[in-house]
């Protein structure tokens, strides 16, 4: 077994591979760019080398800084973890060359594997079922065009370089498919370095769903079952789960077959996963193999009890597999939730900022649960525009796929981010979602459930007067906190009555306090409506950013932020303003004028952050609804920003190579 380490990657998943090190007694080296100088895995490593400024191109990407850091090291082996070089043969050589071993499989594999056409042509001779297509490269949009035709539409042009959901474009119709060409292309070489694209069939409604395989050096290879990966957004995964709803016995067998026998084409080492597309009546299609540890690997981990990283670490060192095909027994059921720093109400926009609190909820068993947190940020880390914005993957774990849903739902209601903007509003919302729960799922269910994108869920009547509930508790408690703190002479202590107001988003709920115990834990019997008398428990107190207790007997757990007049409840993805008020303060509060927010209708905001690629009009321009207005590119996506109406311009205010902030004002219309 290896005596050191390198883990050439950062964030969560370079902290995931040094904990499966240190359980093996293996020692760690971690390398880091000038932007994660105090990060996470730099201080979980025993070991950390500096290897260059914060691009990713001149640090975490460049080979020969991996190798000289492993040499100054003494590192005996290279885990690269996702992205970055872990699917660059070009890498694994260079190692070789060295006498370093790459934890992953052979360059050969990877080349077979790591090309979207090449692994194509390789899995049609395996006879694994492909998607129809073209398997060759696209030279120009009107070669796209007669391609896209001959297939027939809707078609897909997929960066055969591509990865992350990156340099992919869906066409309905040829105009479609020569803006998708452009589009593709030049993504792909941002992203990628490499601008080759193919065009396949668009599989219309399909499931994602993947094979974890698993194989030594010496031609063993077995598969950890499935996991399905269909709640997507933009094509990248954001929640997934193990085993897939949708997968019978023979299906799963028929699929595990299939991704053996690729993996054994190409004489695979190491864990591996091979991606499908599942259409209604459970055809499969192959779409690519990756030859690396998989983001959402830790779901298989928790079903089959198989620590994926430590597998790959001792194939690596040469072991045989322990583990026979007829050893592997799926337990139970696993969901993950992507964390990704971005802002949910505005179309999912990246955020960067600090992480002024970040309290996960705790690891371990909940009840019947397990929660499980991988991340690579704590409190006071910094998320940055150089890397991927994802800031940890929550997992749970239960004995059924409703217990793990209702347990990560729970999880996610109590865990505190702030300082950046976050989608766990969006997460939240869809562990409620009935199509979710019921596993009626494609990939294009986010599509389809948020057309108009994300908006919270709307508090019901019974949620608002829970939510009355919990704001009356905190303004109870607040109160008599303030009294005891202020020392105030007896006749000035806030008396408090029985009559009250709570504003919960624009409506007023009636509340009569019957009996309060204020001092906490609070035990309060209140009447709303006028109705019968329900019992709060909490042993909240001023500070806690978590509100955890009862309303009569059901379990709430809902988070709190303090803003002008009142307080933002966060609770299984409805965020509302709450202001619990006496009552005759709530009379005076509505004849309070409201504060309407600027108009901006006539501006082009910076959606985000970002760089502006072009400004595609002129001063004075009129332009169609539906027209190029600008293109900005952030977190290396290029989004292009089009008039939602009929518009002429009257002032640009931008230039090409300008760096935005969010909501500069791009240009402006008459
Ligand atoms: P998975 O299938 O494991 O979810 P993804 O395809 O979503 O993997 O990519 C995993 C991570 O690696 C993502 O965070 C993505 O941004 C990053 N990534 C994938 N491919 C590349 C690549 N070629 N270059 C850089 N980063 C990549
Ligand atoms: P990446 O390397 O970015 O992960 P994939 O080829 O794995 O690229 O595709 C990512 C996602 O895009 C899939 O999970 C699926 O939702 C969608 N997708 C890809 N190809 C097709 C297709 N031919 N038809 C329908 N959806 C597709
Ligand atoms: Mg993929």
């Amino acid at each position: 077994m290896f005596k050191k380490i390198l883990i050439a990657n950062r964030g969560e998943i370079a902290c995931r591979v040094i904990k499966t090190a240190r359980k093996m007694g293996i020692a760690t080296v971690a390398v880091y760019s000038d932007a994660d100088r105090d990060a996470v895995h730099v201080e979980m490593a025993d070991e950390a080398v500096h290897i260059g400024p914060a691009a990713a191109s001149e640090s975490y990407l460049v080979a020969d800084k991996i190798i000289a850091a492993c040499k100054q090291t003494g590192a005996e082996a290279v885990h690269p973890g996702y992205g970055f070089l872990s699917e660059r043969a070009s890498f694994c050589e260079a190692l070789e060359k060295q006498g370093i071993i790459f934890i992953g499989p052979k360059p050969k594999a990877i080349v077979a594997m790591g090309d979207k056409i090449e692994s194509k042509k390789f899995a049609n001779e395996a006879r694994v079922n492909t998607v129809p297509g073209f398997l060759d490269i696209i030279t120009d949009p009107t070669h796209a065009e007669k391609i896209a035709g001959e297939i027939g539409y809707p078609v897909m042009i997929k960066a055969s370089a591509g990865g992350g959901g990156k340099g992919m474009r869906i066409a309905w119709n040829k105009s479609e498919v020569r803006d998708g060409f452009e589009r593709a292309t030049s993504e792909a070489r941002n992203s990628f370095g490499d601008d080759r694209v193919f065009i396949e069939k668009f599989i219309v409604d399909p499931r994602h769903i993947e094979i974890q395989v698993l194989a030594d050096a010496y031609r063993n290879c077995i598969y950890l079952g499935e996991r399905e990966c269909s709640v997507q957004r933009r094509n990248q995964k954001v929640v997934e789960e193990a085993p897939s709803p949708f997968l019978d016995e023979k299906t799963r067998k028929a699929m595990g077959e299939q991704a053996v026998a690729l993996a054994k084409a190409v004489d695979y080492q190491s864990a591996g996963t091979v991606e499908f597309i599942v259409d209604k009546d459970r055809n499969f299609y192959f779409l690519e193999m990756n030859t690396r540890l998989q983001v959402e690997h830790p779901v298989t981990e928790l079903i089959t009890g198989i620590d994926l990283v430590e597998q790959m670490i001792r194939i690596a060192a040469g072991e045989k597999l322990a583990i026979k095909q007829a050893d592997v027994r799926l337990n139970g059921w696993a969901v993950e939730s992507r964390l990704y720093a971005e802002d949910p109400y505005r179309n999912f926009l990246p955020s960067i900022g600090r992480l002024t609190r970040y309290r996960p909820p705790a690891e371990g068993p909940v009840g019947k649960a397990i929660i499980r947190n991988d991340t690579g940020v704590t409190e006071g880390s910094e998320i940055s525009m150089f890397y991927d914005p994802m800031v940890a993957k929550l997992c749970t774990w239960a004995p059924t796929r409703l217990e793990a849903i209702d347990a990560m739902a729970d999880a996610l209601d109590t865990f505190v981010v702030d300082g950046i903007e976050h989608n766990i509003p969006f997460l939240a919302t869809l562990m409620q979602h009935p199509r979710w729960r019921e596993g009626r799922l494609s990939t294009g269910f986010i599509a389809e459930e948020f057309p108009e994108g994300f908006k919270a869920i709307s508090p019901t009547p019974d949620d608002r007067d829970i939510l009355a509930a919990i704001a009356l508790s905190v303004e109870l408690v607040r109160k008599e906190r303030l009294d005891r703190l202020s020392d105030r002479l007896r006749p000035h202590t806030g008396k408090i009555r029985a009559e009250w107001e709570v504003r919960i988003g624009d409506d007023y709920v009636p509340v009569t306090i019957r009996k309060s115990t204020a001092k906490p834990p609070v035990k309060i019997d209140l009447s709303l409506h006028g109705g019968e008398v329900v019992t709060i428990r909490s042993d909240w107190q001023p500070g806690d950013a978590v509100w955890d207790g009862y309303v009569d007997e059901r379990a709430i757990k809902a988070q709190l932020r303090p803003v002008l007049n009142g307080m933002r409840i966060d609770w299984k993805g409805m965020s509302v303003i709450g202001h619990a008020m006496q009552k005759h303060v709530a009379a005076l509060e509505k004849l309070m004028p409201v504060k309407l927010p600027p108009d901006t209708s006539n501006m082009l905001l910076c959606p985000m952050p970002g760089l502006i690629v072009s400004i595609n009009v002129t001063e004075g321009q009129e332009v169609k609804a539906g027209e190029t207005l600008a293109i900005v590119e952030a977190m290396k996506m290029e989004n292009v920003l089009r008039a939602d109406r009929d518009l002429t311009v009257s002032a640009i205010n931008a230039k090409q190579g300008d760096s935005l902030a969010v909501d500069a004002v791009i240009m402006e219309f008459v």
